[in-house]
């Protein structure tokens, strides 16, 4: 029986091989099983991650059983991931359930209270075998209910990562590099000069948040600057409403969850391939 893994060891390969695994928010069945179909079909290693939001609507439990079957039943590297919580007893909470990795957020707080409240969650994690996920600076835009005014998102500086990590012992670290959460009004405005300069000081896997509309050439040009696991979730939950419009602008009447999910779990899984072989991890499973 292959077990969930931690996304730690799946993300140091992705660093050192200069690619990313995909990160894929789940808040259905279809969703998960769809994003899991995909890492079969490429042979991708596999984060599979839920939101606070969806960790409180589905419960922990319930996604971390479907994460252990698929991770059982297709024998790939898959890791369990709690998106962005700010919540220290929910974080005990879904590694209790089973998860395998967690972001902590703290990085709306000043960077002593940002540090201090990684470094309990690593306490609990580290004796789990769980990845921790920090983040530094502030990414802009919408996720979940955190939102960020853009005029204030703040880029992580370079100095601090590294000061950050080695304080922490943080696993894995989301810098603010120009990215924003949700989809982009205008060009995304990306600092490659910071990745890079990250990247020089910092060993630990990057993690890109963000991602939904980056283009293809910049995302490959962060991967390759060190960025290892790429966050995708707005634009998978596009794909998936998208085809169920489709469906009832079709079929006003429509009764059969089957008849909409069907097209919207082939939706995610078209785009969830599409990204894996942005990031460059098909085969590496
Ligand atoms: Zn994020």
């Amino acid at each position: 029986m292959m077990p969930l893994i931690s996304s730690t060891s799946m993300l140091q390969a992705a660093r050192q091989q200069q690619y990313a695994v995909g990160a894929f928010n789940v808040h259905t069945l279809e969703m998960l099983q769809a994003v899991v179909e995909a890492a079969e079909e490429t042979r991708s290693p596999l984060i599979i991650q839920s939101t606070v939001g969806t960790v409180k609507h589905l419960g922990p439990d319930y996604i971390a059983a479907a994460a252990r079957v698929a991770a059982d039943r297709t024998g790939l590297p898959i890791a369990l991931h709690l998106d962005h919580c700010t919540d220290f007893d929910l974080i005990v909470k879904c590694i209790r359930a089973g998860y395998t990795s967690v972001m902590i957020d703290a990085s709306m707080h000043p960077y002593e209270e940002n540090a201090a409240r990684t470094s309990k969650v690593m306490e609990v994690a580290e004796a789990a075998g769980v990845n921790v996920e920090a983040e530094l600076g502030k990414v802009g835009g919408v996720e979940d209910d955190i939102i960020v005014d853009e005029r204030d998102a703040l880029l992580a500086d370079p100095n601090e990562c590294k000061a950050f990590i080695e304080r922490t012992g943080v696993h894995t670290l989301a810098p603010a590099i120009g990215t924003a959460h949700g989809i982009y009004k205008g060009e995304p405005n990306i600092d490659f000069d910071r990745i890079a300069k990250i990247a020089e000081l910092v060993e630990a896997p990057l993690v890109l948040h963000g991602g939904s509309g980056i283009p293809a050439e910049q995302v490959k040009r962060a991967v390759s600057l060190g960025m290892a696991k790429m966050n995708v979730a707005t634009e998978l939950r596009i794909a998936f409403s998208d085809a169920i419009k489709d469906v009832f602008a079709a079929h006003p009447d429509e009764n059969d969850p089957r008849k909409y999910m069907v097209p919207a779990k082939a939706a995610v899984k078209r785009l969830a391939i599409e990204k894996m072989q942005l990031c460059g991890c098909v085969g590496k499973a």
